[in-house]
């Protein structure tokens, strides 16, 4: 593009909150086939809610929900903030030593057992029996619900379900980025069955579920692999080496700094329905050139 274009497009971006930080991400924002999105806190609000507290028998609702805020006790992670804001006003128990554990949840010892909270893949890993509260999984999961499994002593406690409503823009976002020919990921650390119910409803086109923090980068690599170009927009510490490896990365504005940093392009309403007017002013600058 000429250097005017490109002045007149990043100016323009401003204006909007769109923030361009280098020309490049202006020039090539048209020119993506495929834009991942994070799940938590991009495509979706980030604050979750306790929906369901499914204690297992013999535990009242209160006990599993003090012993779950414990344990989370200092933990930043969405899911932890949720359950500590339910368990406000109950006696939580005293635990030593907290370990967090990114992609999976976290622990604490509570007298002489270990209590574990976190998703499947950390009760698998610790080879927790599951009982009876299993046969409900499915059907929370087909809700849209996060389920986070509270387990002590390697049997489960019970269940605790979050839910996290989308951004208001989320789906139109998407809708017209389908009219643009973009194809559309969703990247998620939450599990399949959550991330299906979310998809579904917003029209994803491709989901990329049960990813650990450390592996979205590489599920962006492989996509550009395919001779794809990629953009990624997100939110979090963890999306940060993925919005650097993306051929243009979003940041949303009200995100954490390592993302922002990471970034090509902030959108500083933290609305994703600026990711379109990013391709759109992307197409006009580029006009401009030819
Ligand atoms: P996301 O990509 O959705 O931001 P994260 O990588 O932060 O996901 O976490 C992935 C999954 O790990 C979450 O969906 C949750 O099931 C589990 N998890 C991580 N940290 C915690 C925690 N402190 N408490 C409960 N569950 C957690
Ligand atoms: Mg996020």
């Amino acid at each position: 593009a000429t250097p005017m274009a490109v002045m007149v497009g990043t100016g323009l971006g401003a204006t909007h909150g769109i923030l361009f930080k280098n020309a490049s991400a202006l020039e090539q924002a048209t020119k993506l086939n495929v834009i991942v999105f994070d799940k938590t806190g991009t495509l979706t609000m980030g604050q979750p809610k306790v929906i369901d507290v499914v204690p297992a028998a013999g535990i009242s609702k209160d006990h599993l929900l003090a012993l779950a805020a414990a344990v989370e006790e200092n933990s930043d992670h969405p899911i932890a903030l949720a359950i500590r804001e339910r368990a406000e006003g109950l006696v939580w128990p005293d635990l030593r030593r907290f370990h967090y554990m990114d992609g999976r949840g976290a622990s604490a010892q509570v007298e002489n057992a270990t209590v574990l909270i976190g998703n499947r893949r950390l009760m698998d890993e610790n080879a927790v029996e599951m009982g009876d509260l299993f046969a409900r999984v499915e059907a929370l999961m087909g809700e849209g619900r996060t389920v986070t499994y509270v387990a002590r002593a390697g049997r489960l406690d019970g269940l605790i379900t979050v839910a996290d409503a989308p951004r208001p823009t989320s789906a139109a976002t998407i809708a017209r980025l389908h009219e643009h020919g973009v194809r559309i990921a969703m990247l998620t650390g939450d599990n399949e069955g959550t991330a299906k119910r979310i998809a579904g409803m917003l029209g994803i086109d491709i989901i990329l579920a049960d990813v650990l923090p450390g592996q979205k980068a590489e599920k962006i690599r492989q996509l550009q692999e395919q001779g794809l170009m990629v953009g990624m927009v997100g939110d979090g510490v963890n999306d940060a080496p993925a919005l650097t490896q993306a051929d243009v990365g979003f940041a949303i504005g009200a995100g954490t700094d390592v993302a922002i940093e990471s970034a090509d392009v902030v959108l500083m309403k933290s609305d994703p329905y600026d990711v379109v007017g990013a391709m759109i002013l992307s197409k006009a600058t580029l006009r401009k050139m030819h």
